[in-house]
């Protein structure tokens, strides 16, 4: 494997599948030390196994976003195994869609607590420690559901809208640390697997059909991380050429 003397730590989130699993594979491919965290344990591990035989440096860990606790574990964990943290990417996301007078409450609740403080909570186990390093980056991966929305969509834009708001606040507040978003259109991945509404389901399958593979996200996180610290890419946006 390649070794980068530009080897950052970068924490993911998110990581057992999708864009997190692929970006763990750029990443790791460029030299950079991983920690990677979801709820799928078993997932991970073979990750970690299969990109360590590679050559690569990456620690897992169980990671519930939701859980303030565990978010500060999970960073605990990458100070114990590397010393410092470079980067968070607060990628783990849901995405049950349904129209509001489907009236699902609790995937709305849902939504809001991984989608929004699932990255204020990255953004709090983080930060002080930033700080204090002098240095470090925050990606939050938003959406193009971040920038209009659509039938179904409501509450998932809005937690995506949400994102892109707290990741320009917290960039104007901070002039030592680097805030990046990063926004996909739509990807390969298993984020349509939590959609529970009959006909929106049905809905999906045509939509995902011009899906761009999750390693072009990865591809740009990795573009995003590697530029000089004093340049801070606010912003991308990687959609399907095939996207209106
Ligand atoms: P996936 O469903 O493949 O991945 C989502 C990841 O989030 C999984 O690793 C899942 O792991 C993790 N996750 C979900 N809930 C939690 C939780 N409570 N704690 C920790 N991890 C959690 O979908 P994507 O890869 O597509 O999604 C990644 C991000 O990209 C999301 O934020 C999504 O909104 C965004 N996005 C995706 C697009 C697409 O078309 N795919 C387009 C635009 C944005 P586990 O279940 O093991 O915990």
């Amino acid at each position: 494997m390649k070794t980068n003397s530009e080897s950052k730590v970068v924490l993911i989130t998110g990581a057992s599948s999708g864009i997190g699993e692929a970006t763990a594979r750029v990443l790791a491919r460029k030299g950079h030390r991983l920690v990677i965290g979801a709820r799928r344990t078993e997932r991970l591990e073979a990750l970690a196994k299969q990109l360590n035989e590679e050559g690569g440096a990456v620690e897992f860990t169980t990671l519930d976003v939701t859980d303030l606790d565990d978010v500060q574990a999970f960073v605990g964990f990458a100070i114990e195994k590397f010393g410092r943290v470079d980067v968070i990417v607060n990628n783990a996301g849901v995405m049950p869609l349904s129209p509001l007078e489907a009236l699902k409450i609790d995937e709305w609740n849902q939504m809001i607590d991984v989608n929004i403080r699932g990255v204020l909570h990255g953004i709090a186990a983080t930060l002080p420690l930033m700080k204090k390093q002098g240095h470090g980056q925050v990606i939050n991966v938003s959406s193009i559901g971040g920038h209009a929305t659509f039938p179904t969509a409501a509450v998932y834009c809005a937690t995506k809208y949400a994102v892109i708001a707290i990741s320009e606040g917290l960039r104007q507040e901070n002039t030592d640390i680097r805030v990046t978003v990063i926004s996909p259109g739509v990807t390969t991945s298993e984020l349509a697997h939590t959609i529970t509404h009959e006909s929106t389901i049905e809905a999906m399958d045509a939509f995902r059909e011009v899906a761009i593979p999750a390693e072009a996200i990865g591809r740009a996180i990795g573009f995003a991380i590697e530029q000089p610290g004093d340049v801070d890419v606010s912003e991308i946006i990687v959609r399907p050429t095939a996207s209106p």
